[in-house]
Formats: C-alpha cells, sequence, structure tokens
C-alpha cells in the first residue's frame, strides 16, 4: 500500500508536534512531504530532517536564510512566506492537510489546500468559525474531505460512523470547563494569564488554553460543530464534564446517546483524522473503568462564562458576525496573555466589537478578510483603552 503523504501546517506548535509523534509510531503508513512553521526556525529544522520531509516553509522571511542554509546539505527544499505556504499545499505530493496553525491565519492556506481537492485534517477551528459557510462551500465544489482533528468534533464524527445516515437529534459538546470552573466570579475577574494558562485537563498551546479558560472555545467549537455536521445551533448542547473522558455524544431520534471516550490526549483524534478510516495502535493511556470510579456532568454557568452565550449569538445572527467574533478574541487573549486587560474585558472586548464592527450578511472570502482585519483593528482601539487606565 502506498503511503499517506502529508503536510503539516503548523508543525512546531503543540497539534504539530503530536501529529510528528503519530506518524513516527507508523513510518509505514505515513511520510511527511510538508512542514511549516511561522518562527520556530530551530524546531523546524530539526523536524526537516529526521522526518526527512520534501520541503518547508518558514513564514517568517528574515528567517529564510537560517532555515535554507541548515537544510541544503540535506537536499530539503526551503520556501518562505504565506504565499509559498499556499502553493505548496496544492502540489501532487501530498494527500493530507493537517492544519494546525493558530488562529485565523490558517483561512488562507486551508482554503488553497481545498481548492486543490486534498483531504483536510482540520484543526484550526478559526477557519470554519470565520467562514465556515464559505469554506464547506467550496470543500463541496472541489470533493475536499474535511476531517475533524478537534478532540469533540472527532468524537462527534466517529459517533456517527455506522448511523446510516440517521439524522442528529442533538449533540452533546462537552466542555471540561476550564480551571476557573469552581472560581466565584469576583476571584476570576482577578485572574492572571499565569493562572489561567494552568489547564487541568488538556495539554494546548496558549491562545486555545486562555480560550478553555473563558470557556470561548466551547463557543467556537459550537459554531466549528454547526458547520461540520451541518446541525441547527438548537441542536448543540454543551455539557461541563470535568474529567473530559467523554469527549462528546450524540443523541439519536429514539433517544439512544451514542458517547467516544479516552484519556484526554490529542493524538488519539489526530491520528484518527491521519488514518480514517482505518484504526491503528497508540502509546496512549487506556481506560480502565473500575478505576475511574465516576464520572460527572454539569450545565454551564453562562454568568461566570459568558462566551457560549455570545458564540450562539454570534452564530444566529450569521453573516459576518462570527468572524467579527473570532478576531475580536484573538486580539483579546493576546493583550490578556501580555497582562494589558483583565479576564472579563476578552468577553467584554468581543461584545463590544460585535455591536460596533459593520455587519455583513452574505459575505464572500474578500469581504471575511476585510471583516477580520476591521475587527481586529476595532478591538485592538478598545483594547488600548481599557489598558491606558489599568
Ligand atoms: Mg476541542
Amino acid at each position: 500500500m502506498r503511503k499517506r503523504r502529508i503536510a503539516i501546517l503548523g508543525s512546531t506548535g503543540s497539534i504539530g508536534r503530536q501529529a510528528l509523534d503519530v506518524i513516527a509510531q507508523h513510518p509505514d503508513m505515513f511520510e511527511v512531504e510538508l512542514l511549516t512553521a511561522n518562527n520556530s526556525s530551530e524546531l523546524l529544522i530539526e523536524q526537516a530532517v529526521r522526518f526527512n520531509a520534501n520541503s518547508v516553509v518558514i513564514r517568517n522571511e528574515d528567517k529564510y536564510e537560517e532555515v535554507s542554509k541548515a537544510l541544503e546539505p540535506h537536499y530539503i527544499k526551503v520556501f518562505a512566506g504565506m504565499q509559498s505556504i499556499c502553493d505548496l499545499v496544492a502540489g501532487d505530493n501530498i494527500d493530507i492537510v493537517l492544519t494546525a496553525m493558530v488562529g485565523f491565519s490558517g483561512l488562507e492556506s486551508t482554503v488553497a489546500a481545498i481548492r486543490a481537492g486534498k483531504t483536510i485534517a482540520l484543526a484550526n477551528k478559526e477557519t470554519l468559525v470565520a467562514a465556515g459557510e464559505i469554506v464547506m462551500g467550496l470543500a463541496e465544489k472541489h470533493n475536499a474531505v474535511i476531517l475533524p482533528v478537534d478532540s469533540e468534533h472527532s468524537a462527534i464524527f466517529q459517533c456517527l460512523q455506522g448511523s446510516h445516515g440517521a439524522e442528529i437529534e442533538k449533540i452533546h459538546l462537552t466542555a471540561s470547563g476550564g480551571p476557573f470552573r469552581e472560581w466565584t466570579r469576583e476571584d476570576i475577574a482577578r485572574a492572571s494569564a499565569a493562572m489561567a494558562l494552568k489547564h487541568p485537563k488538556w495539554t494546548m498551546g496558549s491562545k486555545i488554553t486562555i480560550d478553555s479558560a473563558t470557556m470561548m472555545n466551547k463557543g467556537l467549537e459550537i459554531i466549528e460543530a454547526k458547520w461540520l455536521f451541518g446541525v441547527d445551533a438548537s441542536k448543540i448542547n454543551v455539557v461541563v464534564h470535568p474529567q473530559s473522558i467523554i469527549h462528546s455524544m450524540v443523541e439519536f431520534a429514539d433517544g439512544a446517546v451514542i458517547a467516544q471516550l479516552g484519556h484526554p490526549d490529542m493524538r488519539e483524534p489526530i491520528q484518527y483524522a491521519l488514518a480514517y478510516p482505518e484504526r491503528l495502535s497508540l502509546s496512549n493511556r487506556k481506560i480502565d473503568f473500575a478505576e475511574l470510579a465516576s464520572l460527572s456532568f454539569y450545565a454551564p454557568d453562562m454568568e461566570k462564562f459568558p462566551a457560549i452565550g455570545i458564540a450562539f449569538d454570534a452564530l444566529e445572527k450569521g453573516g459576518n458576525m462570527p468572524c467579527i467574533m473570532n478576531a475580536a478574541n484573538e486580539a483579546a487573549v493576546a493583550a490578556y496573555l501580555q497582562d494589558r486587560i483583565g479576564f472579563y474585558d476578552i468577553t467584554g472586548v468581543v461584545c463590544e466589537c460585535m455591536a460596533g464592527v459593520d455587519f455583513v450578511g452574505k459575505p464572500d472570502l474578500d469581504a471575511i478578510f476585510r471583516t477580520n482585519e476591521e475587527a481586529y483593528a476595532k478591538a485592538s482601539e478598545i483594547i488600548g483603552k481599557i489598558s491606558s487606565v489599568r
């Protein structure tokens, strides 16, 4: 059998590194064709040599010389900049594109891969949040299959295998509740980024870990689920499940609920997407049910975590509203990580942007890029005002 030839966009991030771990466990099944990184040149060089990549792209053009010099003796081709990523993902030498970049910046290259009809292992949820309707439309037009990597969506996808097209009655999207689940609103209001970065269950990059603390991550995932599975927002239910053993569930018309379980480990959904529809071995921790003892579930506290309500709101308004929400959130999370604004300022900035940036009911891709810039600029302006009086 021919090996699956993989491109990893964002190979030096948390998802990218775990994907390479999966690939290293199955060298007979996968080979690495393309690796890309924004800035982490040293790790990119190391990965490219170790996995004998065909080519790499360093997005930051200032680092081209360094990467090029290091990889020349290994006959690995080196490119720089976003346009190179978009050109290379479309190459005939690539079967699967794992999109593991952070935030809106993943949209352009994901669209390029879709237009080339590649199979997409989608880890960049912001792509679907900002431009879900357009992205799913392009995927259909170009016969590009989109396989979810986000653990909840991988779980839902796994629960749907063998459902023979039965209609989904409800999606139960599980959430760990993040590090502040049991804190009071007053304490959360004073929480620093360092505290928010201590996620109890999942090891992830800093942007998604803050999104997890505000529960905006679940908000983004609601929108992601709507587009991936074509369900109405009214059929998506969020349930807090602190142990993160059930990764999400699907309920059918007869009340039967199918769940997918496992210890929290992103390598499992990554591998499922890369190997689909096959199941491969994985050196991870397996469930011992006697040891688990109990699993608990709660309704999310919408007062302490307004982001879930904000996301449902954005989804209901439609058009470019989820894009505005996403851009404002990216700007606000970056500012929070620099201690420029407080915890509840994140959702505050998002709400102000959603009220203040021009609404477009039927945006095309260009309008989405414009909206992202406008919303980011608006958010930066609001953040500047907040941080100047702090
Ligand atoms: Mg997730």
